[in-house]
Formats: C-alpha cells, sequence, structure tokens
C-alpha cells in the first residue's frame, strides 16, 4: 500500500470479536477485518450499529494499525444512543464498517510527535502500532493527557510498545488529578514547554494532534507561537466533544 490514491473504500458488515470497558468513561471494541478491508495509519470509518434511536453511524478513527487482524475503534461513553449501544456490543453481533477516510496519516519517513488529549489516543496508538510492527527507522513519541490516571486508556499496550519499539517513548500528563494522588508523573495541560522538551534531538519532527476542538485549537496555537511551521503540524478534531 503506498499512497491515500491506492486505498479503496469497503462497505461491510462485520461481526464484533471483543467488547472492553478500558477505563471508567472509555469502551473499546475489536471487529472481524473483512477481506480486503484497506486504510492506511490511521483514517476514520463511519460505523453503524442498531441503536435505541434506530440505525445510526458515526465517525470513528480507526484504533489499531492496519498491519493488525482486526479493526478496533474506542469511544468515551455518553448518554447518546450511538454510545450506550457501542458500550453494549457483545462478542458476534453485527456493525456496518463504511471507510477508510481522511488525511491525519503517518509520514514514515519523519520523526513524529503525537499529541493525544483523552480519546484522542485512538488514531495515535495506531500509528505507534504501526510504527512498532513495520519497525520504522523514525523516533516516535507520544504526549498523552488525560484526565486523572485511571482515565488513561491503552496503557498497558503503550507500555507493551515502548519495550516491542525502542525509537517508542510515552510522556502521561493528569489535568484533573487531585493533588493528594499518588501519580508521580507529570500533571498539567500539553504546553510550550513539554512539547519543546518533545522536540529535543529530533530533526523536523512532524506533529499529529487528536482531541476535542478546544485541546486541538489550543495546541496548534502554541507550536505556531514556537514557530513550528504550519505544514508540519497535521490534526484530527474529534467534533461532537464541544
Ligand atoms: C473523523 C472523526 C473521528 C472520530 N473518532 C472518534 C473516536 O475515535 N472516538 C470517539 O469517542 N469519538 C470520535 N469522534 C467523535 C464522534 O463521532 C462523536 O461525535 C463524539 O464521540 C460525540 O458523540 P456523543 O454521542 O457522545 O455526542 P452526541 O450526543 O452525538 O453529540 C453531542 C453534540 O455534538 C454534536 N455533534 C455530534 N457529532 C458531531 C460531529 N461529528 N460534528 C459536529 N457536531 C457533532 C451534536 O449535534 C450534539 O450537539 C470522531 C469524530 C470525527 C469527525
Amino acid at each position: 500500500m503506498g499512497g491515500l490514491g491506492e486505498v479503496t473504500v469497503t462497505i461491510a458488515r462485520v461481526r464484533v470479536l471483543e467488547s472492553t470497558r478500558v477505563t471508567p468513561t472509555i469502551h473499546s471494541v475489536k471487529f472481524e477485518k473483512p477481506a480486503g478491508f484497506q486504510f492506511v495509519p490511521v483514517q476514520f470509518c463511519g460505523l453503524e450499529f442498531a441503536t435505541s434511536a434506530g440505525s445510526l453511524e458515526y465517525p470513528m478513527s480507526l484504533a489499531c494499525s492496519p498491519t493488525r487482524p482486526y479493526l478496533e475503534f474506542g469511544a468515551r461513553v455518553s448518554e447518546s444512543p450511538w454510545k450506550q449501544a457501542f458500550a453494549a456490543l457483545r462478542p458476534g453481533d453485527e456493525a456496518e464498517v463504511d471507510g477508510a477516510y481522511g488525511h491525519f496519516v503517518l509520514h514514515e519517513e519523519s520523526p513524529a510527535i503525537l499529541v493525544a488529549g483523552g480519546i484522542g489516543i485512538t488514531p495515535l496508538k495506531g500509528m505507534a502500532e504501526y510504527a512498532a510492527d513495520r519497525r520504522l527507522p523514525i523516533p516516535v513519541r507520544l504526549l498523552y493527557s488525560s484526565r486523572t490516571e485511571e482515565e488513561i486508556a491503552y496503557r498497558g499496550e503503550l507500555e507493551q510498545l515502548t519495550r516491542q519499539n525502542s525509537r517508542f517513548e510515552v510522556e502521561h500528563t493528569l489535568t484533573r488529578s487531585a493533588e493528594t494522588s499518588t501519580w508521580a508523573g507529570r500533571r498539567g495541560r500539553i504546553d510550550a514547554e513539554l512539547l519543546t522538551q518533545a522536540s529535543k534531538g529530533l530533526t523536523e519532527p512532524v506533529y499529529y494532534l487528536c482531541g476535542a476542538a478546544a485541546m486541538v485549537e489550543e495546541t496548534y496555537r502554541t507550536l505556531r507561537s514556537l514557530e513550528i511551521p504550519a505544514d508540519r503540524v497535521t490534526y484530527e478534531v474529534f467534533r461532537g466533544y464541544g
């Protein structure tokens, strides 16, 4: 698979393989991967299934690399009919997947700084898996902001990826952790200092921002104030989170 132009769109019915609550508010579902389904790391799909309000489709980033033998999605659960039905999916249930779309795609030859706000981790986890599975010779540094320690999604998988790929590093920061918690790591938002620190020693890294609009906009402005050229900043905005 080379450029985006070669990726064909597939619409297929798929069955659930696994359905897991990964944090108190984030649910993750793995589906079987239809024969011939193609995507580049990491695009999004339309995901449709039966809900209490009829059959509904939402745009959802893939949360895995195309090198994996399944399709994975992760969502922050809310009271909406689609989210309630997503969290209730069980192995064997059916959905329709339509994709893949979008241009939020890893540049395989440039150092990468992945910047995730909350559920915005989904496509960035997929990019990190891809870099590890394909043994890409580029440094990949993930800055991942979560509200609290228990809200860090895919923590074990990300740690496993740091073992699989010595060029992959993860820096967590917590934005709403009580001062009394036992968290010994970084606190606060992803700011100019953290972004500057992450770029140390890298030649012309590309930045990948993903999360709700406010987080992506703030990080984009910070990078521009640090004089990072706009063509080295790419982003996916999860609209629908205010
Ligand atoms: C490319 C893309 C990839 C995404 N990937 C993920 C993902 O991996 N995980 C995840 O949890 N979410 C993802 N989202 C967001 C997801 O599609 C939902 O919009 C979001 O999760 C909110 O859903 P909800 O049911 O909680 O809110 P809802 O109750 O459906 O909506 C809350 C409010 O947002 C508005 N809204 C909802 N969706 C949109 C939209 N797409 N555009 C503009 N306004 C909207 C509604 O009208 C309502 O006012 C993605 C969105 C896009 C565009």
